[in-house]
């Protein structure tokens, strides 16, 4: 199993930190003949207006774009849960998401960086002990579509995990918690495709 980690901009290095620990091969990814080996990919925490320029810059916004519809599984952690998003609300003008994933977030809905904060989440589908999750100027979802599923809630009720399919959001940086169960969530469903050969190669959509 390759794992890519879209390292154009962020904190790609602590994911690929946590997939190495986990005993995943990891790529850096920086170009889109990069993405043809990666049976799953990591979208890393950054700014995610930089990272739509870079992607488009470096001629990966397609491919990836293409990689998503067609069931690559991919998981996006704050900036990388806005790139996944189908809507990104308080954008920058001209700026563009990959999309996927049926729900609108809003970019720094918890304000500025000083206003970035920590708390305990009770996450269901991952395990039965509250996940401390990290919030650094994150996304909040804002409105979840038929397609996605919520995971993870703040005690006022606003939406900050969701999936969809292979795809997985989280408004929040597992990556520098020390508790990678998000990541091993992931990884069954990057194991979980890599088992259906007639599904990896089919053409969907
Ligand atoms: N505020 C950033 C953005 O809009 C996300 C912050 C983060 O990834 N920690 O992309």
């Amino acid at each position: 199993m390759i794992v890519g980690v879209l390292a154009l901009q962020g904190d790609f290095r602590e994911h690929a930190n946590v997939l190495r620990t986990l005993g995943v091969d990891v790529s850096l990814i920086r170009r889109p003949e990069e993405l043809t080996v990666v049976d799953g990919l990591v979208i890393p925490g950054g700014e995610s207006s930089v990272m739509d320029k870079l992607a488009r810059a470096f001629g990966l916004a397609e491919p990836l774009r293409l990689a998503i519809r067609e069931g690559l599984p991919v998981y996006g952690t704050c900036a990388g849960l806005i790139m996944l998003a189908d809507t990104v609300l308080d954008a920058i003008e001209g700026q563009q998401s990959l999309g996927g994933l049926d729900v609108s977030v809003r970019r720094n809905a918890f304000g500025s960086q000083n206003q970035s904060f920590e708390t305990d989440l009770d996450v269901p589908a991952i395990g039965d002990t509250p996940v401390h999750a990290v919030f650094i100027r994150g996304p909040v979802v804002e409105s979840i579509g038929p397609a996605a599923t919520t995971l993870a809630v703040l005690q006022d009720g606003r939406v900050v995990a969701v999936e969809q399919g292979n795809l997985l959001g989280t408004s929040f940086h597992p990556e520098i918690t020390g508790d990678y169960r998000f990541h091993e969530y992931f990884l069954s469903k990057v194991g979980a495709r890599g088992r259906t050969p007639d599904v990896r190669g089919s053409k969907v959509g």
